[in-house]
């Protein structure tokens, strides 16, 4: 459902009945919100079912896993969650000088059966690339990534989500997916918001800084109309599930090893191009993916009806009121200048290893729920059931072990 507030326009009036079921609800004057502002005679209200009436959304999933290798992506430190600050580093994950990385063999697989599972080509050659920023959590100076020569490229992800004409399948376009290296973590000290203005200084963790991460980016996303917010959600728990199937990543989104940025833009009709993104930062639940799409998809609509346009910006997604807020724009994004880099030699994965790995595949969830709901002869809602309880590899077990199905399932 669409958000139980409603943005405020001048030209609209809501009716009694709508406006009983809008609270709370977020006032627009302009460019700025402000919960709970005051109804005025002239203000007139956008509604969340307004937007799909009037337009088409388009949007671009951006997912960042941090692998469950023993080691980091670059040097021997362990990557054990939790551990006490700056115990698990050394000169090369805090990049002083003279020191070489190595590239983790273990995390080279991890991303090539990764690509294989989400129908991806993977790169005969390919090579790091140095992308340039300073900032506090990254010693040093730049974060090794990949930018031109992805490991996996152009596959497929197909994701489930109940319509009004029963269960579609929305396939999602998976442009690439690369390797690169997670960041220290900052803490904001001695302000109010734990956010770094008002701080009175910050502390650098570099525990986690050279974590391998696998970046997955979407290609745009069409064709999803009303559904957007749910086929987002619906996407980044099949990728979730997909992932913990591989056994590549623990996939805690709550720990920051499951990191989502959306991108969503409008446009009038599905035949216009695509209009101006912004891209929500590092939503982390499942929940607030679907609530982040949809309230952005809303905002936008707002600002278009009232005849304004949308800055390509970053924005932050707050948790407890369900808004975004504007970040940093396009006009301030940095120049990473990236270039190949020159401490790696480049991957070069040989057909065979490919193969071996795709070979070796675990059969996909979805594939799998399928087949064992045949097998098993049950009903949907039974299956769903199962599910819910995250019963599906115990009574698989139990079954397994000798035991009716429908005597394995009804102790959940
Ligand atoms: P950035 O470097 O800005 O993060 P990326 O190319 O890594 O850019 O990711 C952008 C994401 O947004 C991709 O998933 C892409 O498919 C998607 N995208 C590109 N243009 C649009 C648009 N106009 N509306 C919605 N999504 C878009
Ligand atoms: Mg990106
Ligand atoms: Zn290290």
């Amino acid at each position: 459902s669409w958000p139980s507030f409603a943005i405020m326009m001048r030209g609209r009036r809501p009716s009694a009945a709508s406006k009983a079921s809008m609270s709370p609800w977020i006032a627009f004057h302009g460019a700025s919100f402000s919960k709970g502002a005051p109804y005025t005679p002239e203000t007139v209200w956008f509604e969340g079912d307004d937007v799909v009436a009037s337009f088409d959304p388009v949007l671009g999933l951006e997912v960042h896993v941090e692998l469950g290798t023993a080691t980091k992506m670059f040097c021997g430190c362990p990557t054990t969650f939790g551990a006490a600050p700056n115990t698990q580093v050394c000169p090369t994950c805090l990049g002083l000088p003279g020191s070489l990385p190595v590239v983790n063999k273990v995390g080279v697989e991890s991303a090539i059966r990764i690509g294989l599972a989400l129908n991806c080509s993977i790169a005969e050659w390919c090579r790091f690339a140095r992308k340039n920023y300073f900032y506090p959590d990254m010693p040093k100076n730049f974060q090794t990534s990949q930018y031109d020569e992805p490991i996996a490229y152009d596959g497929y992800l197909d994701v489930d989500v109940e319509t009004d004409e029963g269960v579609k399948t929305f396939r999602i376009g998976i442009e690439r997916a690369h390797m690169e290296e997670d960041t220290g973590k900052t803490t904001h000290q001695g302000g109010a918001t734990g956010r770094i203005h008002g701080a009175d200084y910050s502390l650098v963790d570099y525990n986690r800084a050279g974590i391998p991460l696998i970046e997955i980016v979407t290609k745009p996303i069409e064709g999803t109309g009303k559904y957007a917010p749910e086929v987002a959600r619906a996407y980044v728990t099949a990728l979730r599930e997909l992932l913990r199937g591989l056994g590549v990543s623990d996939v805690k989104m709550e720990q920051g090893s499951l990191r989502c940025d959306a991108n969503v833009s409008l446009r009038r009709t599905p035949s216009d191009t695509f209009g101006t993104r912004t891209e929500t930062k590092n939503v982390n639940s499942l929940r607030s993916i679907e609530r982040a799409v949809r309230y952005e998809m809303t905002r936008q609509a707002a600002v278009l009806e009232d005849g304004g346009s949308i800055t390509q910006e970053t924005r932050h997604w707050h948790e407890d009121t369900g808004i975004t807020t504007s970040g940093r724009s396009k006009e301030e994004a940095e120049d990473y200048r990236y270039f190949p880099e020159p401490d790696l030699v480049p991957i070069a994965p040989s057909r065979e290893w490919v193969e071996e790995l795709r070979a070796s595949l675990p059969e996909n969830p979805a594939v799998r729920r399928a087949r064992l709901q045949q097998v098993w002869g049950i009903s949907d809602l039974d299956m769903q059931t199962v599910l819910n309880a995250g019963a599906l590899d115990v009574v698989e077990d139990t079954v397994a072990a000798g035991a009716d199905q429908a005597a394995a399932r009804k102790w959940w």
